[in-house]
């Protein structure tokens, strides 16, 4: 694999991402005692999107990242632009109202449109592609499509086209499929030179960003303040984005999600003509397991194919071994291909896979637990944030207002991970959830 021959003092995991990541100039660790009106904690896309939605609106916006712009799931995920939630919208409206169902469906397709936006109007070089699809491996799963369609189009949403067994092969050329669901406003992008893009339009809109800056703890107040080692960072407003990567930094988020891993590797440039036949439509593909496979094509035409699922946030000893079976399922003839990347990293999961956003305090605001589908999300939910600190917080509330269950004691994430995933699943059921 060529892991090795990326920059050693590069900090980024040793992804096909970094190793293609446009150049990014160096941000200084925080020093010192400053004072911001807004402070965004991780610069991931919840926070980048946040600042940036921010400082769009004027506001005076500061950025502390504990690694580096895009370090975290943000820089190194399967680049799926997926519309919806992790949720069906009709488990939404069973579990918390037809209103909460409505107001989350009239959003639910904008976070890909915020990215395309985003990738016009600041010139963003992310290699940006429209159209991604479900793929069903049944006859239910399909059945399900359907439903799904029926029910995003009652809340407006009508982008989409159900495919058969044939129409299918023109996103994928393989025989594992009985159909799927075209959506033309999903679509695909390299995540991390998104990031980095979104990281350089904030400081060209004035917005600060300071890297290898944990916050190691917070303190409420009218003035709100980041601690971290060698700098208090003082803000009327603080907005906490650190998802799967936050550790214990705020003890009062800690149990609300669990951090889960998920694997990517990217196949040796396969060349233009195979590309466009196992891909003809260049779309991106996932299936409609719950521990789903997920791929596109790279600009260069790699493979890049995810999946697998670890409970608690652990990289396995083998990425190539766990998603190579599941790469020769889908397309037998890269069986032997060689894999030239293979990284995981941690998403955050909610135990009922709504994302969760609220405030700890009037001028506190968290959002998190995007449950494996985040690449939208995270945007949707920076803008609706910038939305509540400028005055306008019904978008905001209508997620805030979504009970959320918290995992039960933070000292429980850490046991084996094995008796944690099947406490998920009974957990889960326990609940009806
Ligand atoms: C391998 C993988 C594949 C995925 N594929 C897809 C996909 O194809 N489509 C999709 O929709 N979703 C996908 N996801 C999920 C998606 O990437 C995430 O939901 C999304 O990126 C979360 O963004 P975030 O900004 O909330 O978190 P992150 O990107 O993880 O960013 C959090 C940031 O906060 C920083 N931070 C944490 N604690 C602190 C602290 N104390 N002080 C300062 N900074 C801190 C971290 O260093 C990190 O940079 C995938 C995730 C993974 C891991």
């Amino acid at each position: 694999m060529k892991q090795s021959s990326l920059p050693r003092a590069w900090p980024h995991a040793p992804s096909y991402y970094a190793a293609s990541a446009h150049p990014a100039p160096a941000r200084p660790p925080a020093e010192g005692h400053r004072r911001h009106q807004i402070c965004v904690v991780g610069a991931g896309f919840s926070g980048l999107s946040t600042a940036l939605a921010l400082a769009e609106r004027g506001y005076d916006v500061c950025v502390v990242e504990a690694s580096h712009v895009g370090w975290g799931a943000s820089g190194r995920n399967g680049g799926q632009l997926v519309n919806g939630y992790s949720r069906d919208l009709d488990v939404v409206a069973a579990r918390y109202g037809r209103t909460a169902a409505a107001a989350l469906g009239a959003m639910a397709f904008e976070g890909a449109d915020i990215i395309r936006d985003r990738v016009h109007r600041y010139g963003i070089d992310c290699h940006l592609r429209d159209g991604g699809v479900f793929a069903a491996l049944n006859r239910r799963q399909l059945d399900a499509l359907v439903e799904r369609v029926t029910s995003w189009q009652a809340h407006g949403h009508d982008a989409l086209e159900i495919l058969d067994e044939h129409t299918i092969r023109a996103h994928a050329a393989t025989d594992r499929y009985v159909g799927g669901l075209l959506d033309r406003r999903g679509g695909h992008v390299h995540p991390l030179n998104l990031a980095l893009g979104e990281a350089a339009a904030i400081e060209a809109l004035g917005g600060t960003i300071h890297e290898q800056s944990p916050v190691v703890s917070i303190e409420h107040g009218p003035v709100a303040s980041v601690h971290t080692e060698r700098a208090t960072i003082r803000a009327d407003t603080l907005v906490l984005c650190g998802n799967a990567y936050l550790g214990n930094a705020v003890p009062a988020l800690r149990d609300r999600v669990m951090p889960v891993a998920t694997q990517v590797m990217a196949t040796e440039p396969l060349g233009a003509e195979t590309a466009a036949r196992l891909m003809p439509a260049g779309t991106c593909v996932e299936d409609c397991n719950y521990m789903l496979d997920y791929y596109r094509m790279s600009a260069d035409h790699r493979l890049l194919f995810g999946g697998g699922t670890v409970y608690g946030g652990t990289t396995p000893a083998d990425i190539q071994a766990r998603l190579r079976p599941h790469l020769a399922r889908t397309f037998g003839e890269l069986a032997n291909v060689r894999i030239d990347y293979a990284w995981s990293g941690n998403f955050a999961l909610t135990l009922t896979r709504i994302p969760h956003l609220g405030r700890l305090a009037d001028n506190v605001y968290f959002t998190h637990g995007y449950s494996g589908h985040g690449v939208t999300t995270t945007h949707l939910a920076g803008v609706i944030v910038a939305e509540a600190i400028d005055g306008s917080p019904a978008r905001f509330d209508a997620f805030a207002a979504l009970r959320n269950h918290p995992f039960p004691g933070g000292r429980l994430l850490r046991v084996p991970l094995s008796v944690l995933g099947s406490w998920y699943y009974r957990a889960r059921e326990g609940l009806g959830l």
